[in-house]
């Protein structure tokens, strides 16, 4: 009775903690205390299902010292791989190093699974054996799902696996893999079960390598939190089948915010989740269609010299630079220029980057304060009165073909209305396209002008060219 009143209490305490911590995470003044926060809810939860333990008869579990021992080096290992993974993945690494911990979330719910099913007496209800099979059912499409995006991510596999007919057959699997389950529950305690259950793990795996390998690469991080929020579901259902409301509270906080992510993703980007999953975005290599033109470029030093003369400057971050690891130099940059009576601002798009946050992550990192960086909604009325807007490695969020362009897979996403600007200097390499696969009509504007080249490097130049006018 009092071990139950403890683990009870914990759970509340647990989730008190996760709900304060998620709140923290929404501003990057208190994010990581939030994360922190979070984290001692999470340590919470692991000891007290320890304690769990003592709730049973000493019967009940035949093996208990070498379970504990198991666990204990299971953990120790977790947590000094995941402690050097954390320390030493790069930031544009994040999306792929989520998707691994998240396979294995949803893994070890369908462990669970597995396990209450073959330590279950034979009185054990329908409800909790169909709660069981649906815990593991998602979990296993978690595990294998987040691997393939895993691979995807990090380029192991480079191409989606499309055939004619996949559709229909990803439905048999999904079919095969219910009535395994179904057939399982009902025949539940009898030898015949044995084998079928088996096969329904089997058939659960299979079906989340099937349903993620027709998806393009560019999708997986909405992929992955759609399937973050699966491993929620799952862990939650397993709390229910091992009586750890702990657990339970934890699988519904991850459920919840991994749902509410996907949405507000796909919503940032006005798709919805059929369109992520079925409809082959950003496979396309945006050649035949789009703008007409050509672009112009100009150097580096140009373009500094310009900013440096201007009275009002937007940064627009993006992707490219996450990819350079431009942010330092960007931000010396803007000290050099502020210096000498510019107002700059950054600007930043819900979903610039490859995760939510990414920008506000890199600019942190770089010390930027926070009273210069703005949301979209907060600073796309600016545009059109600055003087000059520097697009640095973003593409896809300051393309005006998503507001007039019917036939782009953009259309309808949000922009920031950098074309609105009196000059735009646009730095990325070279004339690639961005995420979606399709040109940026903003390249070809008046208005616009290019400055090819790495953004760490092309930032250094800057720095040096604003430098030379006066700065030491
Ligand atoms: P994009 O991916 O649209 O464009 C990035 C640009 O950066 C490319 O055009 C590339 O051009 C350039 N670039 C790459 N490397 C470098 C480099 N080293 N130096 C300079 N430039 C470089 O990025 P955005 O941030 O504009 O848009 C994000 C996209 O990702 C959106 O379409 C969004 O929907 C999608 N997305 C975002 C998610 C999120 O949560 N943030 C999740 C899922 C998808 P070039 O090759 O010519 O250099």
């Amino acid at each position: 009775m009092f071990i139950e009143s403890v683990v009870g209490l914990a759970g509340l305490v647990a989730a008190a903690l996760f709900i304060y911590g998620l709140k923290a995470m929404s501003s990057p003044v208190t994010a990581v205390k939030g994360i922190v926060t979070a984290g001692y809810g999470m340590v919470l939860v692991i000891a007290v299902s320890f304690l769990n333990i003592f709730r049973t008869t000493p019967e009940a579990h035949p093996h208990l010292l070498v379970n504990l021992g198991l666990a204990v080096i299971a953990m120790v290992l977790g947590c000094v791989w995941a402690g050097h993974k954390g320390r030493t993945v790069q930031m544009t690494e994040m999306p792929e190093m989520v998707a691994l911990y998240n396979g294995m979330g949803g893994g070890s719910a369908a462990a669970l699974a597995a396990v209450a099913l073959m330590s279950s007496h034979h009185d054990v209800n329908l409800l909790h054996l169909a709660i069981t099979f649906l815990g593991a059912l998602i979990g296993c499409i978690s595990l294998t799902g987040s691997f393939i995006a895993w691979a995807k991510l990090n380029g192991t596999i480079r191409k989606p696996t499309r055939f004619s007919g996949q559709r229909v057959f990803n439905c048999l699997v999904f079919v095969v893999t219910l009535v395994l389950g179904l057939f399982t529950i009902f025949s539940y305690g009898s030898p015949v079960a044995l084998l079928p259950g088996i096969l329904f793990f089997i058939a659960a795996l299979f079906f989340g390598v099937c349903m993620t390998l027709p998806i393009g690469g560019a999708d997986m991080p909405v992929v992955i939190s759609l399937y973050n929020a699966f491993t929620g579901l799952a862990v939650g259902l397993e709390g229910y089948v091992t009586d750890n409301p702990a657990l339970m509270i934890a699988g519904m906080v991850v459920g919840s915010a991994g749902t509410l992510l996907t949405v507000l993703m796909a919503k940032a980007m006005n798709r919805s989740l059929t369109n992520v999953l079925f409809s082959n975005f950003g496979d396309s290599s945006g050649e035949g269609s789009g703008p007409e033109g050509e672009m112009k470029s100009v150097d580096a030093s140009d373009a500094a010299t310009s900013m440096n003369y201007a009275s009002s400057v937007i940064i627009v971050p993006g992707y490219g630079l996450a990819v350079a690891q431009a942010q330092q130099k960007l931000y010396e940059f803007v000290k050099l220029i502020q210096a000498d009576g510019v107002d700059v601002k950054f600007a930043i798009h819900p979903v610039a980057g490859r995760m939510p946050g990414h920008m506000n992550v890199l600019l942190a990192e770089a010390g930027v304060p926070y009273d210069m960086i703005y949301d979209m909604d907060d600073i796309n009325e600016s545009f059109a009165t600055t003087d000059v807007v520097l697009v640095i490695g973003a593409n896809d969020v300051v393309n005006p073909a998503a507001l007039t362009d019917k036939s782009s897979p953009i259309y309808g996403m949000p922009i920031l209305n950098a074309y609105k600007a009196r000059q735009v200097f646009v730095i990325k390499r070279g004339q690639g396209t961005g995420y979606s696969g399709v040109q940026n009509s903003l390249f070809f504007q008046e208005n616009c002008t290019m400055v090819y080249g790495d953004a760490q490097k092309v930032m250094a130049e800057m720095v040096e060219a604003v430098k030379a006018l006066g700065h030491s």
